[in-house]
């Protein structure tokens, strides 16, 4: 009999654990094919409406270790991971005719332009006799499990979060293969790009960053391990997770899950073994709250579709006082609004791709609210810098700060002074990415406008603008 050939797509799922198209491709094929496409569209396009790289250096750069990371891992289990550059129905197909595949395994993205990829995937194997196979892997749960379908998940966060927590349990994560059906066979493996021909200049990382982002899921897993076994910090997660400086007072679990090197499962059931074995808190189910948050979101994307990325959001109303105006776009984009909490936030995103929540939170509804700028250019600068790039979360969370998402709360103004006192009481997080204020002790440094010449200590910075001047 001849063996059945299947190729394993990868992609947002980078890694060997909880993989459900690994695993099902290993269930129907003899031999199977992994296959990592470097997308044209991902590392040379822009973003839909106002330009911006798709694939900003931090991420393309998380992803080439990812990638590497990956067909490490494979090899120790004696197969390969093949590279291709271009398109995948074109690099795919080949391949699946070249070897006469039955399938091509993988999973399941949920938004628009993930979709089309697939489709006309599956559409050009049709032509071949042979099939797209699906897998999901993205979230904690399956859809299947939901005591409610898609259409009717609750628009409301809170709703959700109780109904899933009374009625589901998180599946175990799937393991990690043993072995692989040896790699035998006679096709070029690709050899894997530099950052130089992805579009990016090599870079130095900022010493000054909360984390040495380093792709994988070897990296995602120690990461995890060092978080929760090491040093503990999930114990006091509550409590720090609003702080803005240094590793460990939130998770930054995020960029490995953006890209699947870490499965959700895992984290949930390493998350159960660590309050098995050292206690249970709110800190350590306040990380399980917000994981859901981001299942919320990506469900959220499924049930809605494309209002996600329409000015007038999941609500479909525009806020006519906001512009695209580019120049203050720019001004927010290099930290230099002259408001030190939010210049020091946006230098630490432009200076390393990463983001405190705190922070994401403070810059986004600045952008909308005081210098009223259209917000979609907000969420596409985010989607072409962040490190942790998730389509559902980026997208989903600016529409609720926008204003124009399933927020029962009206009002998601944040007065950034408060907000910076409350949390940056001591300046320390403005003066770590503004070198400028370094000079100007304590708190003083969040009001430069209201020192003296004297006081200002030689920190040269702009007039902080009053509210009316944007
Ligand atoms: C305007 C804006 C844009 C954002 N864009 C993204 C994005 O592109 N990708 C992304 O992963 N997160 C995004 N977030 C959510 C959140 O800021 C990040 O997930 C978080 O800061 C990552 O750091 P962490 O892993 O240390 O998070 P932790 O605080 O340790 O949380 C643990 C995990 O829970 C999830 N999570 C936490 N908060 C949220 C949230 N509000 N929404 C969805 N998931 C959440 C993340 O997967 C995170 O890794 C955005 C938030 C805002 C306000």
């Amino acid at each position: 009999m001849t063996p059945k050939i299947g190729i394993v797509w990868f992609r947002q799922d980078l890694r060997l654990h909880d993989n459900e198209a690994l695993t099902e491709a290993l269930q129907h094929c003899d031999k199977i094919i992994p296959v990592y496409v470097f997308e044209e569209r991902i590392f040379q396009g822009k973003t839909r409406q106002f330009g911006f790289p798709k694939t900003g250096k931090f991420r393309a750069k998380f992803l080439l270790e990812s990638v590497e990371d990956l067909r490490r891992s494979l090899r120790t289990k004696g197969s390969e991971l093949v590279v291709r550059f271009g398109k995948p129905v074109e690099e795919l197909f080949k391949i699946a005719k070249q070897f006469k595949t039955s399938w091509v395994f993988c999973n399941r993205e949920r938004t628009q332009e993930e979709l089309d990829v697939q489709d006309e995937l599956e559409h050009r194997l049709w032509s071949i006799g042979q099939e797209v196979r699906y897998s999901r892997g993205k979230l904690l749960y399956y859809t299947s499990d939901l005591p409610f379908p898609i259409t009717q998940v609750p628009e409301v966060f809170t709703h959700f979060r109780k109904e899933v927590e009374r009625a589901v349990q998180v599946r175990q994560p799937l393991s990690v293969p043993t072995t692989l059906p040896a790699f035998d066979l006679d096709l070029d493996i690709g050899i894997l790009p530099t950052l130089e021909e992805l579009g990016h200049e090599p870079y130095e990382a900022d010493e000054r960053a909360a984390l040495a982002f380093k792709g994988g899921e070897t990296a995602g897993l120690e990461r995890l391990h060092n978080y929760l076994w090491s040093s503990d910090a999930a114990k006091s997660y509550f409590d720090t997770r609003n702080e803005l400086l240094g590793a460990d007072y939130s998770t930054k679990f995020s960029a490995w899950l953006a890209q699947g090197c870490l499965s959700p499962k895992k984290i949930y059931h390493e998350l159960k073994a660590f309050e098995h074995q050292r206690g249970e808190n709110k800190s350590t189910y306040w990380i399980f709250f917000e994981l859901l948050w981001r299942d919320f979101y990506r469900l959220m994307a499924k049930k809605h579709g494309n209002k996600l990325f329409l000015r007038g959001g999941l609500r479909g109303e525009i806020d006519p006082k906001q512009r695209n105006d580019h120049k203050l776009l720019q001004v927010w984009i290099d930290g230099r609004t002259g408001v030190p909490f939010i210049d020091a936030n946006m230098r630490e995103l432009k200076h390393t791709g990463f983001m405190s929540n705190r922070g994401r939170q403070n810059v986004a509804s600045f952008l909308v609210n005081d210098l009223r700028v259209n917000w979609q250019m907000g969420a596409e600068y985010f989607e072409s810098q962040l490190i942790d790039y998730d389509t559902a979360s980026n997208w989903g969370n600016w529409n609720y700060v926008a204003g124009v998402g399933n927020d029962p709360r009206e009002d998601r103004y944040f007065n950034t002074l408060n907000q910076a006192r409350q949390y940056d009481p001591q300046g320390d997080y403005v003066r770590h990415w503004l070198p400028e204020l370094q000079t100007i002790a304590g708190p003083q440094v969040h009001r430069p406008d209201a020192l003296a010449k004297d006081e200002l200590s030689n920190a040269i910075y702009w007039p902080m603008p009053t509210q009316n001047q944007w």
